[in-house]
């Protein structure tokens, strides 16, 4: 399940999972963990010789519970910390780093074989159609409107307003989509929905009917 922010592909990957019980994986949280990280360590996060250095360096465990999703960075929780602005603000610069995806995606495909021998896997994220997992059962792009981004994103966060949510999404989908390195596109095979007049629900029940098909 690919998309931008705001998409709502967070709750309906997880709901997905849920109800096929399945496992689920965000590697958004495993680009902001890395980030935290390199925050943490005091990486100059304009120099990518830096960030590629040490991309090898943080272990991350994540959780591949649907009802209990999280990730942890050298023994550290930091489910909390990841949301923060701080990391929202910086994670398009280090996801940019050619050794942060090739580290990430290695660690994507081995979770995946994981859960694929125990029943499979909902995996969201930005390139999971076209790199992660080119081969997956089902692929699915969610879009919405700039607005339904926004307003999703303002509810989830607390002290923002939708306009300035807008403006600092628009910021990160431009940085997404035109970095070299894997942008956010949608693969050839991958069915589109938008979930602009969709409520989770909904969204949920259309890529069940998906999965059956
Ligand atoms: O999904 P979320 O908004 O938490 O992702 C945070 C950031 O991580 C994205 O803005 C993008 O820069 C990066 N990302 C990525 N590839 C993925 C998932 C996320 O580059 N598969």
């Amino acid at each position: 399940m690919d998309g931008p922010s705001g998409s709502g592909k967070s709750s309906a990957s997880r709901g997905v999972a849920r109800a096929l019980g399945l496992r689920y994986l965000d590697t958004g949280a495993m680009y902001r963990a890395v980030t935290w990280w390199m925050l943490q360590q005091g990486v100059d996060l304009a120099d990518a010789d830096a960030m590629a250095s040490r991309a090898g360096d943080p272990r991350l465990v994540m959780s591949t519970d649907p009802d209990a999703p999280g990730v942890t960075v050298d023994g550290v929780d930091v489910n909390g910390p990841i949301r923060e602005a701080a990391v929202t603000g910086a994670v398009s610069a280090v996801s940019a780093v050619p050794e942060v995806r090739a580290r990430l995606v290695a660690l994507q495909r081995e979770i995946i074989a994981g859960a694929l021998a125990s029943g499979g896997i909902v995996v969201e994220g930005r390139d999971i159609g076209t790199v992660v997992a080119p081969d997956a059962a089902v692929k699915v792009f969610l879009t919405a409107s700039a607005e339904a981004r926004a307003a999703r994103r303002t509810a989830e966060l607390n002290g923002t307003t939708v306009a300035a949510q807008k403006v600092e999404m628009a910021r990160r989908d431009r940085l997404d989509s035109t970095r070299r390195a894997d942008p956010l596109a949608k693969a050839a095979d991958a069915v589109e929905l938008d979930t602009t007049p969709l409520d989770l629900d909904e969204v949920i029940a259309e890529v069940l009917r998906l999965v059956k098909e």
